[in-house]
C-alpha cells in the first residue's frame, strides 16, 4: 500500500499515477494532548488505519497525482537517524575530494556510527529545497529511508524487520564544510521524504533495490542497496543499542557515490525501485 500526505494534510492512497483522498480513515485516531507523544500518530496506528483506507478507497474518486502537493508522509517523526558513508564507493569519493572531506578524516561507519538530523529539516517533495548558504557547496544525497513502525530498544538484527512499517525515498541534503554533520544537514528543508510511504509488505527485499538521482536530467547517482556497508538489520541493531526507536522515526540508510552540488532553479529527480519517483525543486531561501 502506498500512502501519501498531500495538500492541506490530506491522507491519500496512491494507485498508479492517481491518488484517492482517504482522510476519513484518520477519524478513529486517538486524540493526543499535551504533552504530545514521541511517535508519529499515523505510523503508530497504521495497522488500524489500513482496513479503513481499503473501505474508503472504493468510494473515493481518483485524482491525478500531478495535481496535488506532496508533503512528508511522516508528519511528526520523533527523530531522524542517518548513516554516514555507508556505501564503499561513496567512502572512496569522500576521501578523494577535499570539497567533501574538508581536511577531516572520513571514518568508516563501523567507527563513526550514526548521526541525527533535526526534525524541523523535514519536508515533502512538493515543498522543495531552499538553499540558505549560496556561497557554500550544497549537495544532494539520495537514500533509502526506513520508517520505524514498532517501538524497540536493543533490537537484534534477526528481528529488525519486525520494527519497520514502511519505506520511502530520502534526500539527505548537505552543506559541505568543516562543521558537525548534524548542523550542516539540518538546514530547514534539508531532509526531503517522499513521495509516499510504501508499506513494508510491498517491498520483497529492501537489500536489492536500484536507486538513482538526476539533476536537470543528468544522471548523478546510481546504485543498488545491496552495496550498503551496514544493511538495514545491522543499522537497526546499532541504532537501538543507543536510542529507543519509536513509530515514525526515520532511518536514512546512507548515500551512494555521485553526490554533487545543486543550485537554485535545479530540479532533482530521485527514484527507488519498488517505491517510486519524486521530483524536487531547488530554490534560494527567501
Ligand atoms: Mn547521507
Amino acid at each position: 500500500m502506498r500512502l501519501c500526505r498531500f495538500d492541506n494534510d490530506r491522507l491519500g492512497l496512491v494507485e498508479g499515477d492517481g491518488v484517492r483522498d482517504v482522510t476519513a480513515a484518520l477519524d478513529g485516531l486517538p486524540r493526543y494532548g499535551w504533552p504530545l507523544p514521541r511517535f508519529d500518530p499515523l505510523v503508530a496506528n497504521l495497522a488500524a488505519i489500513r482496513p479503513q483506507v481499503e473501505i474508503l478507497s472504493g468510494k473515493a474518486p481518483k485524482r491525478p497525482l500531478s495535481s496535488v502537493r506532496l508533503l512528508s508522509p511522516v508528519a511528526n517523526p520523533g527523530k531522524i537517524l542517518a548513516a554516514p558513508v555507508n556505501y564503499k564507493k561513496h567512502l572512496e569519493e569522500a576521501r578523494a575530494d577535499p570539497a567533501i572531506h574538508h581536511q577531516k578524516q572520513v571514518v568508516e561507519i563501523q567507527k563513526i556510527g550514526l548521526f541525527l538530523k533535526a526534525t524541523s529539516s523535514l519536508v515533502g517533495p512538493g515543498e522543495g529545497i531552499a538553499l540558505r548558504h549560496l556561497d557554500r557547496r550544497n549537495d544532494h544525497e539520495v537514500e533509502l529511508a526506513a520508517i520505524i513502525g514498532k517501538a524497540g530498544r536493543n533490537v537484534p538484527r534477526e528481528r529488525a524487520f519486525e520494527h519497520i512499517a514502511a519505506y520511502a525515498i530520502g534526500l539527505d541534503m548537505t552543506v559541505r564544510g568543516p562543521e558537525e554533520r548534524s548542523l550542516r544537514k539540518s538546514v530547514d528543508s534539508f531532509t526531503v521524504l517522499g513521495p509516499w510511504l510504501t508499506t513494508a509488505d510491498a517491498i520483497a527485499d529492501p537489500a536489492a533495490l536500484d536507486l538513482r538521482l538526476s539533476v536537470n536530467g543528468d544522471l548523478r547517482q546510481q546504485a543498488n542497496t545491496r552495496d550498503l556497508i551496514l544493511g538495514i538489520p545491522e543499522l537497526i541493531e546499532f541504532a537501538s543499542s543507543f536510542y529507543t526507536l519509536h513509530p515514525g522515526d526515520v532511518l536514512l540508510t546512507g548515500t551512494p557515490e555521485g553526490v554533487g552540488p545543486v543550485q537554485p532553479g535545479d530540479r532533482i529527480l530521485a527514484e527507488i525501485q519498488g517505491i517510486g519517483r519524486m521530483e524536487v525543486a531547488v530554490r534560494a531561501a527567501a
